[in-house]
């Protein structure tokens, strides 16, 4: 396919906001396309060059593009730097600044130079990328050219989640079509790789049923329910058992059995933060796993746990040995989900808990995560007090006869956080779409934000809520800026639901926690009005806790689980 129809496809695809015509765009796209540039069409409408796990990211600065992009045009650097400033997008810069000329790239060709361009390394390596990105750039034409600079700057977002790419793969290259999605999507939550399940659709179902666990490719993570007291966690689970609720980041360990790798929630591969977690098992011998742990950072003295906040302490570029004396960390673990070439997910919890048990090589770094069995709402209670003073979140409590099941929040997990007098009863995950300036001490800045919560059904963002309270001054001053102002747009992201008109939208990517003190309904928000109608969920008195980094905009709450925490609270959805 040439890049020109490729761009032209994601120029029909960002401006489609709804999700069926959005499929059905792509799966014509994709049938159309040569088999062998299946992958690389599914990698370069997510604008990547290759899956997050790889770590291969294109690495380079918009000042670097700029300078590619001067060479290119044959102006000179200040006139590229001048025209960025008025018109704020590089693409653009880009569209105006090349000559017309037809183009001739073809998709192959720019996902192979960017990819060559992502494996520069060494001396030199900056002027070398460059040189490249100026050679492709020459060939572009002015409109190829503007999408080329975004995916090399990693700001192309074309809005289209993993489920639409999935069903529009479905729909494509397997001819059950719809039908067979589950299929995929199995293969997708194992792997991680949708380049991978690309290929394999394109062999029919049974290479995508035959997909087993990889080490080197993250397991997608299954998440927990929420409910808000013991009582309703034993009516769903019964005796069961329940393990203290972490407050730390979630990794998944895999190893071959000499080398590590460590996944972040968004399978991204984080290896690097962790070197003092790992040396603790680099001298051990053991079979090749795949684990998943909570790592938090714990008190050097007493070795109590400490709040999340201490973890994202040792989120810099370089850990110094300062650093991480100051911080050390202590990995709590609490599945495991393949060991010695036998994938375990399909087991029941009782079965994984007991090999873990087995297994886990002992080191002061390392520990199960602390576990009780729980029979009454007495019981659950007693251990959750116990876990809240030895300085975890509250619980998780476990089906016994539950397998993993991965990439989905089952209802064979619950979390519970404790009473909730005054408060729902957990904080929501929220995507910022849009500000809107601040007066008085906020004046010339972002003084509030509109959230949204994530419908996955529909592949879009419905807002629930405007935000202002409990936003510190630094990040009024620096923080909220640095993180929205390369996501600001002119007009509403055509995956954004909204009734309200902030003064500025934003492509959904920002995703912040929030505590609410009650669910309400209202005509002024959109979550939830598919189920509901012209009055959609809103937050009464919202309050800012933290930006949740290891969250993207699709792991942020969803609809669904908003309409069962409004449900929950007794909040009339008729
Ligand atoms: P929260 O915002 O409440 O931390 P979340 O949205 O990050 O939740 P959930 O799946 O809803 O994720 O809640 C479970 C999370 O709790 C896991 O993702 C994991 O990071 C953390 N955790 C801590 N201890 C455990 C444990 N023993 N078993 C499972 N998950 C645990």
């Amino acid at each position: 396919m040439t890049f020109l129809r490729f761009v032209r496809i994601l120029r029909q695809v960002e401006a489609t906001s709804s999700r069926r015509a959005t499929v059905a765009l792509l799966a014509e796209a994709l049938a159309e396309l040569p088999p062998a540039e299946i992958p690389a069409a599914v990698l370069l409408l997510q604008g990547r060059i290759a899956p997050p796990f790889t770590g291969i990211e294109l690495g380079l600065a918009e000042i670097e593009a700029a300078r590619a992009l001067a060479t290119a045009a044959q102006v000179s650097e200040e006139t590229v730097r001048q025209q960025l400033s008025q018109l704020g997008d590089l693409g653009q810069v880009a569209e105006q600044l090349l000559p017309p000329r037809p183009g001739g790239l073809t998709l192959a060709e720019v996902h192979t130079a960017l990819l060559a361009i992502a494996h520069e390394h060494g001396a030199g390596a900056a002027g070398r990328k460059r040189a490249a990105l100026a050679d492709l750039l020459r060939r572009a034409s002015p409109e190829e050219a503007r999408y080329l600079l975004r995916i090399a700057t990693g700001t192309l977002r074309v809005g289209v989640g993993d489920a639409t790419l999935l069903e529009a793969l479905a729909c494509a290259l397997l001819p059950a079509g719809r039908t067979a999605l589950p299929v995929l999507e199995r293969a997708y939550a194992l792997t991680s790789d949708l380049a991978y399940v690309a290929t394999l659709a394109q062999q029919g179902e049974a290479a995508l049923r035959d997909v087993r666990l990889q080490v080197g490719k993250p397991v997608r993570m299954m998440l927990a329910e929420r409910l808000p007291t013991p009582e309703a966690i034993l009516d769903r689970l019964g005796s069961h058992q329940a393990e203290y609720k972490y407050d730390g980041e979630r990794i998944q360990v895999h190893s071959d059995g000499s080398q590590f790798v460590i996944y972040s929630r968004r399978g991204e591969r984080v290896t690097h933060q962790f070197p003092d977690l790992l040396a603790a098992w680099q001298a051990t011998p053991h079979l090749p796993f795949i684990l998943e742990a909570e790592a938090v950072v714990v008190d050097p003295d007493s070795g109590a746990l400490l709040p999340f906040q201490r973890v994202l302490n040792r989120r810099v570029k370089h850990l110094t040995p300062a650093l991480l004396e100051a911080h050390p960390l202590k990995g709590f673990v609490f599945d495991l989900l393949h060991l010695a070439g036998e994938d375990l997910i399909t087991l029941p919890y009782r079965e994984r808990r007991a090999r873990l048990e087995a297994f886990l090589p002992s080191s002061p770094r390392w520990a199960l995560a602390a576990a009780r069995p729980v029979a009454s709402p007495e019981e659950l209670t007693a251990f959750f007090t116990e876990a809240v003073q030895a300085g975890a979140e509250g619980l998780v409590c476990k089906a016994w006869e539950g397998p993993y099941t991965a990439g989905e929040r089952s209802t064979l997990w619950i979390k519970y956080k404790g009473p909730t007098a005054g408060r729902l009863a957990d904080t929501l995950d929220l995507v910022i779409v849009g500000a809107w300036w601040g007066r008085g001490r906020r004046g010339g800045r972002y003084g509030s934000v509109l959230l949204a919560v994530y419908n996955a059904q529909e592949d879009r963002f419905e807002t629930i809520s405007r935000l202002g309270a409990g936003f510190s001054d630094e990040d009024l001053r620096q923080r909220l800026p640095a993180l929205l102002d390369p996501l600001r747009r002119q007009d509403p992201p055509p995956r954004v639901l909204a009734a309200l008109q902030p003064d500025v939208w934003f492509e959904p990517a920002i995703v912040c926690e929030v505590q609410a003190q009650e669910l309400t309904r209202s005509p002024l928000h959109t979550a939830g009005r598919g189920q509901l109608g012209e009055r959609g969920l809103a937050l009464r008195f919202p309050r800012f806790v933290r930006f949740r980094e290891e969250k993207g905009p699709y792991e942020a709450t969803t609809v669904e689980e908003v309409l069962a925490l409004a449900q929950a609270s007794g909040i009339p959805l008729q």
